[in-house]
This record gives C-alpha cells, structure tokens and sequence, in this order.
C-alpha cells in the first residue's frame, strides 16, 4: 500500500484574528488510537484524502494525539445558561479546535475534537469522551443530516486506548466533529459578563463575516445579525418539531450562531407524540421537554440579544427596545415556518396566504394523548386520503377525534384538486419511514461497547442514510419499540 500522510489545507481564522478569545492547547497523546467510523462521504466534502485518513497517522490526527501540519489547535472559551442558571466559565473543556478547511462548495467548516483530554476549562472533569456517547452523537448526527435538518456533523469516531472512569470502566473515545463554526450564543455570554465590550463587538464583526457576510458594513448590522439568527434558530426548531426531535439540554452554550444542531448528549426522538415527552435523566422539570423547545430557543436568543445590547444604539432604552422589537418576532417567524412544515407532512400545496393554524392545531390537538406513533401517523396519512382509514386510526388509543378530523383534511385535498400520486410523493418526501429508534440506536451501541461489533450501527447507519427512501426488509427499523422497552432514559456527557 502506498502511503502518504493526511493533508489538511487550514485556514484558521478563528486563531488568527481572535487573540484572546481562546487558549492555544494541545490534544493528550493517547495509548492506541484507532478508527472505528470514518464519514467518507463528508471527508470528500472536506477535500479529504480518505485513504489517507484512514491510516495510523489518520487515527492519531483525529484523537487529537497528534497535529497535522497546519493546525493551529485551541480551546474555546464561552459561557451558558445551563438549565436557567448562568455559568460565567464553561469553555471547551474536553475539547479542541484542530482548525479550519474550506470544503469544495468553498464553505469554511471547523474541525473539532471532542474528548481530547483536559484544557484550563475543564474544571472538575477529566476532559475525556467515552465510546457510547460518541457513537451516538455520530449516529443521531448523520441521522438529522439525511432527515434535512442543519446539523454538525461527524468525521470520525475514534477509540483511544485508555479506559475511562464513569460509573464504571468504559473505553475512551474522540469525536472528531465538522461544524460551520463552534460559535455559540455561550461564545457571546462569555465576554458580555465580563463586560468586555469591544470583545462582543469584534465577535460580532467576526460571526458577521463568517455567517453573515451580506451584513457587514451595515450601519444596522448588529441588529441584522441578531435578526438573522432568530432567524435561523426559528427555522430549525420548527424542523427538530416535525422530525420528533428532543435535543434535551438547550442550554445556550449548546445553541449556535450558525444554525446548526449542536451537541448531541441526552437528545431522543419521540416515539409517540407527546408535548411533554423528556428523556433526559437531569431534566427533572421538563425544562427541555419535545414541546417547550420554541419558548427555550427564544429564551436562549434573549440571552444572546442583552449580550448585543451595548452595539445596538448609543441610548440603552433605545437599543433595549430594538432587540425586544426583534425577540417578539419569534413567535410568529417560527409558526410560519412551523405551519409551512405541518401543512407539508400533511400534503397541502404550499400557499402565501397561510389561514390554516386552526385547522393543523386540531390535528395536533387529535393525537395528543393518544400514544400515536407520530413517525407512523405521517407515513400512513397518505392511506387514509383514498377512505383507508384503519391503519392510521389502529395507532390511536381512542380515535374519535382523528375520525372527526380526517373529513375535513379530505375536504380541503379535494378543494386543491391535486394529482393524489403526486401527493403521496410529496408527503413521503417529507415524513420520514426511518428516524433513529431509541431502541434501535441502544442496541447498536450495546453491540459496540460490549461485544465490539459494529455489525448494527454500521447498518443502522446505512438506513438512517435515506430516511424517506422505504426499502424492503427493513421493517424492524420502521416501527415503535416493542412493549417491554422504556421508558427510555438518556445521560449527558460525552
Ligand atoms: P455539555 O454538557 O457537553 O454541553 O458540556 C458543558 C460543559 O461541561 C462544557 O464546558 C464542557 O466542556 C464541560 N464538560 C463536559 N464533560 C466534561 C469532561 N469530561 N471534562 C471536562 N469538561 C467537561
Ligand atoms: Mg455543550
């Protein structure tokens, strides 16, 4: 085998024009470190040589043990309301920023390492990830990826050798993660409470020029900035609302600048529809539940908006009333965007004139309660539009209020007049058959961490890969857990 050690071009802008927002920090060189998922696929999206990757040099590149030509690595520093209360010193604690690569569409994208070691923002911790943990944020990662959602994403999982202490012994693991940047509302926090104001400016300048270059320059471009990731965050959340997405601890340090889901620890899809529905063993108080996500997102960009309020005008009543302005737009920016998604699922045309909040609210209002499949309910949907009303009626405890409702959804198809295939097409285009089971996801990482087989999460993986794409004998995928699973509890930490 011909072998020529893995090139990464960097271009670090983060280290190089953000002097003190960070420390310069290495990752632990680690006993043995070895590849056990390698993303080809987003390798070649990086301009990666994956053979090259794929090697003992690759290996010990993405556990952090040892740098690449290039890489300027470092710890970020940020803050984060963590449940409501806020922690002035967060940081990467057990993580590094290996650099930055611009991949082939020429878009900048962070190479990150999760688990490599202790940094000065570790704290109490160890500073190190565990197998589990990583493979999981891999799979839920790639799984909200192929479902469409903006999202991080993983490189790589790699095993480093050592065993790590949590409740038990468990093998020590990296992640090497892929974002558009690890700018966080937390990143914003930090410099605010220390009231470091040309800090949070320069910071601002910079996420502008990387996220939202069109604004730069502007007079009003702050406030734009804040606009636009209201923006965004709004736009995801509605889409972590249609898949059943629980991200399960949306503290802001776990909230970007960028849009993107970040962090995956204890999230979870929903099985059966329920707005209260909480995985999280921590989240006692159903802070985080399914339903609370868009009131805790526009919580989360009220924290990012008071950090902006010194750049926002001269007069502080002034430039507090700009960001209030901004913030109470929230509500309805995300409806719209929640509506356009409901009214999709259930194969209305797209439409301007967007009336129908009643009618998708009865919907939702139909299956609350109801120990509805809610992945199910979507992909049988199209069924009942012809009269076949019982497999989706089947998945209700008590149907009356679905039957009530299934009429007038008949109506208004009928009203658009659309071709009924096409429809079917549509619909199946945007509900998914396959989203990461919790019950398939733990037995394939309990297949990787006791008996080393990556037998299931290699396949589970695959079908998660194309999540609308019904295929033959992939039925166990497909369907809610059996009775004896549950409840289904997640943990924190990586
Ligand atoms: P998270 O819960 O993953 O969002 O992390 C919250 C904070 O705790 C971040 O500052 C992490 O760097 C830090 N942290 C989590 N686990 C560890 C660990 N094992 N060692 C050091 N710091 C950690
Ligand atoms: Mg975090």
């Amino acid at each position: 085998m011909t072998h020529h050690a893995p090139r990464f071009t960097f271009d670090n802008s983060y280290a190089r024009e953000l002097d003190g927002f960070y420390v310069p920090w290495e990752g632990d060189k680690v006993p043995e470190p070895r590849i056990l998922l390698l993303n080809a696929e987003l390798a070649q999206e990086l301009n990666l040589d994956v053979d090259a990757l794929d090697s003992d040099e690759g290996a010990a590149i993405l556990s952090g043990a040892a740098a690449p030509e290039g890489a300027e690595t470092l710890a970020q520093a940020y803050a984060g309301h963590q449940f409501g209360g806020f922690s002035p010193q967060l940081g990467d604690g057990r993580a590094i920023l290996l650099g930055e690569v611009l991949d082939r569409q020429g878009r900048r994208r962070d190479l990150h390492l999760k688990g490599s070691g202790r940094t000065p923002f570790s704290r109490g911790g160890d500073g190190k990830a565990v197998l589990g943990p990583v493979l999981r944020e891999f799979v839920i990662g790639e799984a909200m990826q192929a479902l469409g959602v903006p999202t991080t994403r993983a490189l790589a999982a790699v095993t480093t050798g050592e065993t790590i202490w949590r409740e038990t012994p468990k093998p020590g693991a990296v992640l090497a993660r892929v974002a558009a940047s690890h700018l966080r509302v937390g990143t914003f926090q930090f410099f605010a409470a220390r009231g470091e104001r040309d800090r949070v400016r320069q910071l601002a300048d910079y996420a502008i020029a990387r996220h939202d270059p069109e604004l730069a320059g502007r007079d009003d471009r702050y406030l734009a900035f804040l606009r636009a990731v209201i923006a965004r965050q709004a736009a995801l959340i509605a889409q972590w609302m249609h898949v059943g997405f629980v991200h399960g601890v949306m503290n802001t340090d776990n909230m970007t600048i960028s849009g993107e889901t970040i962090d995956y620890g204890p999230c979870a899809f929903i099985d059966s529809f329920d707005a209260k529905a909480v995985f999280s063993s921590i989240d006692h108080g159903g802070r985080y539940a399914y339903g609370n996500q868009p009131v805790i997102a526009q919580w989360n960009l009220a924290r990012l908006a008071e950090t902006l309020v010194p750049l926002l005008h001269d007069n502080q009543d002034a430039a507090i009333r700009l960001a209030t302005e901004e913030l109470e737009n929230f509500p309805e920016i995300y409806s719209a965007h929640w509506l356009a998604g409901a009214r999709a699922k259930i194969g209305l045309l797209p439409r301007e004139d967007d009336d129908d909040l009643g009618f998708v609210n009865a919907l939702y209002a139909a299956m609350a309660g109801q120990n509805v499949d809610f992945t199910l309910f979507f992909r049988r949907l199209p069924q009942a539009a012809e009269g076949d009303e019982t497999p989706l009626t089947d998945l209700f405890d008590d149907a009356t209020a679905i039957r009530e409702w299934l009429p007038h959804w008949r109506e208004r198809l009928a009203q658009e007049g659309r071709d009924p295939d096409e429809r079917k097409a549509a619909m199946e285009a945007v509900n998914p058959v396959y989203i990461p089971r919790n019950h398939k996801v733990e037995e394939a990482l309990t297949a990787a961490e006791t008996d080393a087989d990556m037998g299931p999460i290699t396949r589970l993986l695959e079908v998660l890969r194309a999540p609308y794409e019904e295929r033959e004998g992939l039925e166990e995928y497909a369907g809610p857990p059996p009775a004896d699973f549950g409840p289904y509890k997640t943990f924190c930490g990586t």
